[in-house]
């Protein structure tokens, strides 16, 4: 656990989260400012600063987290969905901690079209 961080607090239960999925090695909780109808953060449960981070010290834990995203998708009644890792102050991320948004409901794909 990282002090200060977020999200290490919602995975020890310290901050209420409304968690729709836990694995091993992850959690999945519903974004308190969502963007799209369906809008879950997944997350590993141990502390690395950004996915690219946790993929290279952790690669199964990253792949179990990718892994996890369809089956979230899938219980959210959307077969299809968009995934973004915002990563660095630059790009967006504001939590640095790694997660993934699993966003469904909405065409992000569009906004990577000409
Ligand atoms: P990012 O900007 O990619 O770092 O995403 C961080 C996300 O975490 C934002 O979309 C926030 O709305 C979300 N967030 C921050 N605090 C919480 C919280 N306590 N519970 C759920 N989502 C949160």
């Amino acid at each position: 656990m990282a002090a200060d961080c977020i999200f290490c607090k919602i995975v020890e239960g310290e901050i209420p989260a409304d968690v729709v999925a836990e694995s091993e090695h992850t959690l999945a909780f519903r974004d308190i400012n969502p963007k799209a109808p369906v809008h879950v953060l997944v997350i590993p449960k141990v502390h690395h600063g950004d996915a690219a981070a946790l993929a290279s010290a952790e690669p199964a834990i990253a792949a179990e987290l990718l892994a996890q995203t369809r089956a979230i998708a899938t219980q959210e009644g959307h077969e299809d969905y968009n995934l973004v890792f915002n990563t660095g102050a630059g790009a967006g991320q504001t939590v640095f901690h790694a997660h993934v948004h699993l966003l469904a409901g909405v065409d992000v794909s569009r906004l990577f079209l000409a």
